[in-house]
Protein backbone atom coordinates (compact mmCIF):
# COMPACT_ATOMS: atom_id res chain seq x y z
CA UNK A 1 0.00 0.00 0.00
CA UNK A 2 1.08 3.71 -0.09
CA UNK A 3 1.56 5.14 2.66
CA UNK A 4 1.67 9.38 3.42
CA UNK A 5 4.87 9.59 5.20
CA UNK A 6 7.25 12.86 6.57
CA UNK A 7 10.38 11.27 7.92
CA UNK A 8 12.42 14.30 9.04
CA UNK A 9 10.58 16.11 11.78
CA UNK A 10 12.49 18.06 14.57
CA UNK A 11 11.14 18.65 18.00
CA UNK A 12 11.79 20.99 20.84
CA UNK A 13 15.31 18.75 22.35
CA UNK A 14 16.55 20.39 18.76
CA UNK A 15 17.82 23.65 20.09
CA UNK A 16 16.38 25.10 16.66
CA UNK A 17 13.07 23.62 16.93
CA UNK A 18 10.21 25.04 18.07
CA UNK A 19 8.93 24.96 21.58
CA UNK A 20 5.35 24.11 20.87
CA UNK A 21 6.89 21.12 18.52
CA UNK A 22 6.64 18.46 21.65
CA UNK A 23 5.83 14.79 21.38
CA UNK A 24 1.88 15.01 21.35
CA UNK A 25 1.62 18.20 19.19
CA UNK A 26 3.63 16.39 16.68
CA UNK A 27 2.01 13.66 16.88
CA UNK A 28 -1.51 15.33 16.69
CA UNK A 29 -0.49 17.36 14.00
CA UNK A 30 0.63 14.34 11.67
CA UNK A 31 -2.92 12.70 12.86
CA UNK A 32 -4.22 15.89 12.07
CA UNK A 33 -2.39 16.22 8.34
CA UNK A 34 -3.55 11.94 7.63
CA UNK A 35 -0.02 11.35 7.72
CA UNK A 36 0.37 7.26 7.70
CA UNK A 37 3.75 7.98 9.42
CA UNK A 38 6.80 9.89 11.06
CA UNK A 39 10.25 9.87 11.96
CA UNK A 40 11.31 12.23 14.41
CA UNK A 41 14.93 13.18 14.25
CA UNK A 42 16.18 15.74 16.51
CA UNK A 43 19.74 16.75 15.88
CA UNK A 44 22.39 14.35 17.68
CA UNK A 45 19.64 13.10 19.65
CA UNK A 46 17.14 10.28 20.65
CA UNK A 47 15.54 11.76 24.05
CA UNK A 48 12.39 12.47 22.91
CA UNK A 49 12.04 9.28 20.72
CA UNK A 50 9.99 7.17 23.82
CA UNK A 51 7.92 10.26 24.47
CA UNK A 52 7.14 10.57 20.83
CA UNK A 53 6.92 6.65 19.94
CA UNK A 54 3.71 6.69 22.83
CA UNK A 55 2.19 10.06 21.70
CA UNK A 56 1.91 8.27 18.01
CA UNK A 57 1.16 4.93 19.54
CA UNK A 58 -2.21 7.05 20.94
CA UNK A 59 -3.38 8.76 17.47
CA UNK A 60 -2.77 5.48 15.49
CA UNK A 61 0.68 7.21 13.38
CA UNK A 62 3.36 4.87 13.01
CA UNK A 63 6.74 6.12 14.36
CA UNK A 64 10.23 5.39 12.94
CA UNK A 65 12.58 6.25 15.38
CA UNK A 66 15.24 8.50 14.02
CA UNK A 67 17.79 11.20 14.71
CA UNK A 68 19.89 13.86 12.34
CA UNK A 69 23.33 13.25 13.14
CA UNK A 70 25.85 15.84 12.07
CA UNK A 71 29.28 14.32 11.22
CA UNK A 72 32.82 15.70 11.48
CA UNK A 73 32.38 17.60 8.47
CA UNK A 74 29.10 19.15 9.35
CA UNK A 75 26.89 16.75 6.93
CA UNK A 76 23.68 16.26 7.81
CA UNK A 77 23.02 12.70 7.82
CA UNK A 78 20.13 11.00 8.91
CA UNK A 79 19.55 7.30 10.74
CA UNK A 80 16.64 5.29 11.00
CA UNK A 81 16.21 2.14 13.39
CA UNK A 82 13.79 -0.29 13.96
CA UNK A 83 12.88 0.76 17.84
CA UNK A 84 13.25 2.98 19.97
CA UNK A 85 15.70 1.11 21.99
CA UNK A 86 18.36 0.80 19.51
CA UNK A 87 17.74 4.07 18.46
CA UNK A 88 19.01 5.30 22.40
CA UNK A 89 21.96 2.79 21.56
CA UNK A 90 23.15 4.53 18.80
CA UNK A 91 21.88 8.26 19.98
CA UNK A 92 24.29 7.34 23.20
CA UNK A 93 27.43 6.32 21.24
CA UNK A 94 26.99 9.30 18.79
CA UNK A 95 26.27 12.03 22.30
CA UNK A 96 29.40 10.44 23.51
CA UNK A 97 31.74 11.96 20.62
CA UNK A 98 30.35 15.01 20.93
CA UNK A 99 32.50 18.05 21.90
CA UNK A 100 31.71 18.75 25.87
CA UNK A 101 30.60 22.31 24.86
CA UNK A 102 27.59 22.74 26.99
CA UNK A 103 24.10 24.56 25.19
CA UNK A 104 23.65 28.44 25.89
CA UNK A 105 20.11 28.45 25.88
CA UNK A 106 19.91 32.17 25.55
CA UNK A 107 21.63 32.16 22.16
CA UNK A 108 20.69 29.00 20.34
CA UNK A 109 17.21 27.75 22.11
CA UNK A 110 16.34 25.15 24.80
CA UNK A 111 16.56 21.54 24.84
CA UNK A 112 13.85 19.78 26.35
CA UNK A 113 13.14 16.45 26.91
CA UNK A 114 9.21 16.13 27.65
CA UNK A 115 7.45 13.06 28.35
CA UNK A 116 4.32 11.68 26.23
CA UNK A 117 2.07 14.11 28.16
CA UNK A 118 4.51 16.85 26.93
CA UNK A 119 5.72 17.71 30.55
CA UNK A 120 9.23 18.68 31.05
CA UNK A 121 11.61 16.06 31.73
CA UNK A 122 14.29 17.05 31.34
CA UNK A 123 17.00 19.54 29.99
CA UNK A 124 20.13 18.53 27.66
CA UNK A 125 23.47 20.04 28.64
CA UNK A 126 25.10 19.65 26.02
CA UNK A 127 24.87 21.78 23.06
CA UNK A 128 23.58 19.11 20.13
CA UNK A 129 24.16 21.70 16.78
CA UNK A 130 27.38 20.58 17.24
CA UNK A 131 29.23 18.16 14.82
CA UNK A 132 29.82 14.39 16.09
CA UNK A 133 33.25 12.85 16.30
CA UNK A 134 32.36 10.82 13.15
CA UNK A 135 33.49 10.41 9.44
CA UNK A 136 30.73 10.89 6.57
CA UNK A 137 32.30 7.98 5.11
CA UNK A 138 32.36 5.74 8.56
CA UNK A 139 28.46 6.99 9.52
CA UNK A 140 26.58 4.80 7.31
CA UNK A 141 28.30 1.45 7.74
CA UNK A 142 28.27 2.31 11.97
CA UNK A 143 24.71 2.68 11.86
CA UNK A 144 24.11 -0.36 9.95
CA UNK A 145 26.15 -2.15 12.34
CA UNK A 146 23.75 -0.57 15.11
CA UNK A 147 20.73 -2.14 13.46
CA UNK A 148 20.37 1.19 11.83
CA UNK A 149 19.93 2.57 7.78
CA UNK A 150 21.34 6.12 7.00
CA UNK A 151 20.03 8.83 4.28
CA UNK A 152 21.95 11.84 3.84
CA UNK A 153 19.78 14.72 4.42
CA UNK A 154 18.46 17.38 2.31
CA UNK A 155 21.33 16.59 -0.55
CA UNK A 156 20.67 20.11 -2.28
CA UNK A 157 20.82 22.37 0.11
CA UNK A 158 23.80 25.24 0.48
CA UNK A 159 24.20 24.40 4.38
CA UNK A 160 25.13 21.19 6.25
CA UNK A 161 24.26 19.14 2.77
CA UNK A 162 26.95 16.12 1.43
CA UNK A 163 27.48 18.32 -1.94
CA UNK A 164 27.54 21.44 -0.44
CA UNK A 165 30.39 19.76 1.59
CA UNK A 166 32.08 17.32 -0.26
CA UNK A 167 31.19 18.65 -3.58
CA UNK A 168 29.77 15.65 -4.90
CA UNK A 169 27.60 12.92 -4.50
CA UNK A 170 28.72 9.71 -4.20
CA UNK A 171 27.00 6.93 -6.03
CA UNK A 172 28.70 3.93 -3.94
CA UNK A 173 28.30 4.32 -0.56
CA UNK A 174 25.49 2.20 1.36
CA UNK A 175 23.28 4.56 1.69
CA UNK A 176 19.27 3.33 1.84
CA UNK A 177 18.26 6.53 0.04
CA UNK A 178 18.85 10.38 -0.61
CA UNK A 179 16.82 12.98 1.14
CA UNK A 180 16.03 16.29 -1.40
CA UNK A 181 14.79 19.00 -0.11
CA UNK A 182 11.88 19.87 -2.46
CA UNK A 183 11.72 23.69 -2.91
CA UNK A 184 15.71 23.41 -4.14
CA UNK A 185 16.67 22.71 -7.44
CA UNK A 186 18.09 19.16 -7.61
CA UNK A 187 21.17 18.63 -10.08
CA UNK A 188 23.29 16.29 -9.00
CA UNK A 189 22.76 11.98 -10.20
CA UNK A 190 20.94 10.21 -7.71
CA UNK A 191 22.28 6.88 -9.07
CA UNK A 192 19.58 4.13 -8.08
CA UNK A 193 19.24 5.75 -4.85
CA UNK A 194 15.82 5.83 -3.69
CA UNK A 195 14.81 9.69 -3.10
CA UNK A 196 12.97 10.82 -0.14
CA UNK A 197 11.61 14.12 -0.01
CA UNK A 198 10.36 14.93 3.89
CA UNK A 199 9.68 18.59 5.64
CA UNK A 200 12.80 18.87 8.00
CA UNK A 201 9.93 20.68 9.94
CA UNK A 202 11.22 22.96 13.06
CA UNK A 203 7.24 24.34 13.32
CA UNK A 204 4.43 22.39 13.43
CA UNK A 205 2.57 24.28 10.54
CA UNK A 206 5.91 23.15 8.66
CA UNK A 207 4.98 19.17 8.93
CA UNK A 208 4.24 17.68 5.67
CA UNK A 209 0.80 17.24 4.43
CA UNK A 210 -0.02 13.85 2.62
CA UNK A 211 1.97 14.46 -0.50
CA UNK A 212 4.70 12.39 -0.44
CA UNK A 213 4.03 8.54 -0.19
CA UNK A 214 6.02 5.16 -0.20
CA UNK A 215 4.84 1.57 -0.80
CA UNK A 216 5.62 -0.81 2.01
CA UNK A 217 3.25 -4.45 3.02
CA UNK A 218 1.64 -2.54 6.37
CA UNK A 219 1.36 0.43 8.41
CA UNK A 220 4.11 -0.24 11.00
CA UNK A 221 7.05 0.47 12.24
CA UNK A 222 8.66 -2.56 11.53
CA UNK A 223 6.94 -2.89 7.63
CA UNK A 224 8.68 0.59 6.94
CA UNK A 225 12.38 0.18 8.43
CA UNK A 226 12.19 -2.87 6.59
CA UNK A 227 11.46 -1.29 3.02
CA UNK A 228 14.06 1.63 3.50
CA UNK A 229 16.86 -1.12 4.39
CA UNK A 230 15.95 -3.26 1.38
CA UNK A 231 16.96 -0.11 -0.68
CA UNK A 232 20.24 0.25 0.83
CA UNK A 233 22.80 0.07 -2.45
CA UNK A 234 26.45 -0.56 -2.28
CA UNK A 235 26.15 -2.57 1.51
ZN1 LIG B 1 19.71 19.22 8.55
ZN1 LIG C 1 16.74 18.56 10.13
Amino acid sequence: MAFAVDLHIHSCLSPCGDEAMTPANIAGMAYLKGLDAIALTDHNAWQNLPAIKKACDAYGVVLLPGMEVTTREEVHMLCYFRSVEEAEVFGRLVQDKLPPIENMPMLFGEQQIRNEDDEIIGIYGKLLLQAADIGTDELPRLCMKMGGVCVPAHVNRKANSLIATLGFLSLTEPYAAVEVYKKLPMEADTGEYMILNSSDAHYLGDIQEREFFLRFPEKSTESLFDYLKAHIRNA
